[in-house]
C-alpha cells in the first residue's frame, strides 16, 4: 500500500472514530457508534500492517501477535461477567500504559532512525521520556485500580505522612533526570535516568490511586481512561504515527471530560480527588459488604405485598444500582415494567451518574433488557418528581440513594448529589442484607418510616413480584 493510500485510510479511520465517540454519547446511537469504532479500527490496523512502514519480514510477527491477542480478547470477552467489566477496563488501561513504556524503551535503543539535527534528536528524546512517564503512571495506577475495583485491594485511602511533599520531590527528581536524559551522549548513559524516572512514575501511579478513597473511585476510573489516551498519543509521537496521536488525543480528552462529569456528579473538586484523601472513612470494598451498625428499626416487606403496592400505584420510579448488575435482574425488571405499564402505571427509571461500577453501567444493562430509552431518566431530570411518586423501587442500590450525603457533613459521601427516593410516598429497597455499599457507609434511608426492605437476591425477589403481579 502506498503511503498516500495509507494516509487516506488513516483519515477515514479518524473520521469513523470521531463518529463513534459522537454515537456513544447517546444510548440510542451507541450501537451504531460501536460499529463505526470497529470498522475504523479494522481500517486502521489493515492500513498500518499493509502500509509502507511494515516490511514483508515483519508481517508474520504481526499476524502471530494478532492471533494470540485476538484469541485472548475473545476468551476474555466470553468469560467476563458484566459485573467484572470495570475491572477488565482497568486492566486494559494498564496494557495501554505498558505498551507506551515498551515502545518508549524500544524507540530509545533503536539506532536505525537517523536524525538530521540535534534539535530533532532532542525532541524525539523528550517524546520518549514523556511517553514512558505517562505510560508508567497509567500502568501501575490501572493495576491498583483493578485491585480496588475487584476488592483485592482495600478501598480505604492510603494517606502517607507528607504525601504531597513526596509527590513534589518525585516530580522534581523526574524533571532533573529528564534534563540528564536529554544531555546524555549515548544509550548506556541515557538508560539510567530513564530507568530512575520509570521507577518513580510507577511508584507515583501506585501512590496516586492508593490515596483515593472508595467513594471517589469513579473519578479514578475515568481519569485512568483519559491517561490511557494520552499514553497512546505519546506512543503515536514516538512512532511518528499520526493516527495514534489523533486517536490517543480523542480518548484522552473524552476521558478528561468524563472525569469532569463524574466530579460534578459527585460534587467533588478534581484536584482534591487526585490529591487524595477523600472518602476517608471508607473501608475496603470487600468490607463494604460487611454488616453496617444498625441505627434503628427497619420494616421488612414481602414480594406479594410489594406487588400489591405496585399494582395500586399511579406512578413508580425504579432506581437500579450495582446489586441489579450482580443479580442480573434487568430482564425481570423490564418484564415488571411492561406489565405495570399495560395496567396504566407510569413507570420510569432514575439513573445516578455513578450507579454501578463504571460510567453508564445501568444504561448498558437496561438497554440490554430493551427498556425504552424515553423512560430512562438522568438524576437531574427525575429528582424533583419523587414527591409526586407513589412507589420507588430501589434495586440493589445503596450509596446513590443515601440521605446521609445531604444530612451528615461528616459522611465520606457528604455533598454527593443523590436520588431522593425517600420523598416518594413509599420507598422499597431490595437487597440481601443490611450491608453497606461501595463507600462503606450506613444508610439512614433503611430506617425511614415510609421505607420498606425487601430482603433477598434482587432477581429472585423480582421473579416473585412478577409472579404475584401476574396472579
Ligand atoms: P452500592 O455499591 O452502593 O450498593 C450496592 C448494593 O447492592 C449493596 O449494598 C448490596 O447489598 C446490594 N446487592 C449486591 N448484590 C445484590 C444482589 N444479588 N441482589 C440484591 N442486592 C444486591 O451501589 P450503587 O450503585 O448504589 O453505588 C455505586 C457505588 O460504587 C458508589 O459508591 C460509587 O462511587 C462507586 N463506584 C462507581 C463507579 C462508577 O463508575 N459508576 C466506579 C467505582 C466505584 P447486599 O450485600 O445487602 O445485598
Amino acid at each position: 500500500m502506498s503511503s498516500s493510500l495509507a494516509t487516506m485510510a488513516y483519515i477515514g479511520a479518524t473520521i469513523l472514530f470521531i463518529l463513534s465517540l459522537g454515537g456513544l454519547s447517546n444510548p440510542e446511537t451507541a450501537r451504531r457508534g460501536n460499529l463505526f469504532g470497529m470498522v475504523g479500527m479494522a481500517i486502521a490496523v489493515l492500513a498500518t500492517v499493509l502500509g509502507p512502514r511494515v516490511t514483508a519480514a515483519g508481517v508474520p510477527w504481526i499476524v502471530g501477535a494478532l492471533v494470540v491477542g485476538g484469541a485472548i480478547g475473545v476468551i476474555a470477552a466470553k468469560k467476563v461477567q458484566m459485573t467484572q467489566m470495570p475491572e477488565l477496563v482497568a486492566l486494559m488501561h494498564s496494557l495501554v500504559g505498558l505498551a507506551a513504556c515498551l515502545v518508549g524503551f524500544a524507540s530509545y535503543v533503536d539506532t536505525s532512525t537517523v536524525f538530521a539535527t540535534g534539535a530533532e534528536k532532542a525532541i524525539h528524546e523528550v517524546e520518549i521520556y514523556v511517553g514512558i512517564l505517562i505510560g508508567a503512571v497509567t500502568f501501575s495506577g490501572s493495576i491498583v485500580a483493578f485491585g480496588k475495583l475487584s476488592g483485592k485491594i482495600g478501598g480505604k485511602p492510603l494517606l502517607l505522612p507528607g504525601r504531597h511533599l513526596l509527590n513534589l520531590v518525585g516530580l522534581l527528581v523526574v524533571v532533573y533526570f529528564g534534563w540528564a536524559f536529554v544531555q546524555a551522549h549515548d544509550i548506556p548513559a541515557g538508560m539510567l535516568p530513564l530507568l530512575v524516572m520509570t521507577v518513580i512514575a510507577l511508584l507515583f501511579g501506585i501512590h496516586m490511586v492508593m490515596a483515593i478513597g472508595g467513594a471517589d473511585m469513579p473519578v479514578v476510573v475515568s481519569m485512568l481512561n483519559s491517561y490511557s489516551g494520552w499514553a497512546a498519543a505519546a506512543t503515536g509521537f514516538m512512532l511518528s504515527n499520526d493516527l495514534l496521536i489523533v486517536v490517543g488525543a480523542l480518548v484522552g480528552s473524552s476521558g478528561a471530560i468524563l472525569s469532569y462529569i463524574m466530579c460534578r456528579a459527585m460534587n467533588r473538586n478534581f484536584i482534591s480527588v487526585i490529591a487524595g484523601g477523600f472518602g476517608g472513612g471508607a473501608p475496603a470494598p470487600a468490607a463494604a459488604g460487611g454488616a453496617a451498625q444498625p441505627q434503628g428499626e427497619v420494616s421488612p416487606i414481602l414480594a406479594a405485598e410489594t406487588a400489591e403496592l405496585l399494582r395500586e400505584s399511579k406512578s413508580v420510579i425504579i432506581v437500579p444500582g450495582y446489586g441489579m448488575a450482580v443479580a442480573q435482574a434487568q430482564h425481570t425488571v423490564y418484564e415488571i415494567t411492561k406489565l405495570l405499564r399495560e395496567k396504566g402505571v407510569n413507570v420510569r427509571f432514575g439513573i445516578h451518574p455513578v450507579a454501578g461500577r463504571m460510567p453508564g453501567h445501568m444504561n448498558v444493562l437496561l438497554a440490554e433488557a430493551k427498556v425504552p430509552y424515553d423512560i430512562v431518566l438522568e438524576m437531574d431530570e427525575i429528582n424533583e418528581d419523587f414527591p409526586g411518586t407513589d412507589v420507588t423501587m430501589v434495586i440493589g442500590a445503596n450509596d446513590i440513594v443515601n440521605p446521609a450525603a445531604q444530612d451528615d457533613p461528616t459522611s465520606p459521601i457528604a455533598g454527593m448529589p443523590v436520588l431522593e427516593v425517600w420523598k416518594a410516598k413509599t420507598s422499597i429497597v431490595m437487597k440481601r442484607s443490611m450491608a453497606s455499599g461501595y463507600a462503606g457507609v450506613d444508610n439512614p434511608l433503611f430506617y425511614k418510616e415510609n421505607n420498606r426492605m425487601l430482603f433477598g437476591d434482587a432477581k429472585k425477589m423480582l421473579d416473585e413480584v412478577l409472579m404475584a403481579l401476574k396472579a
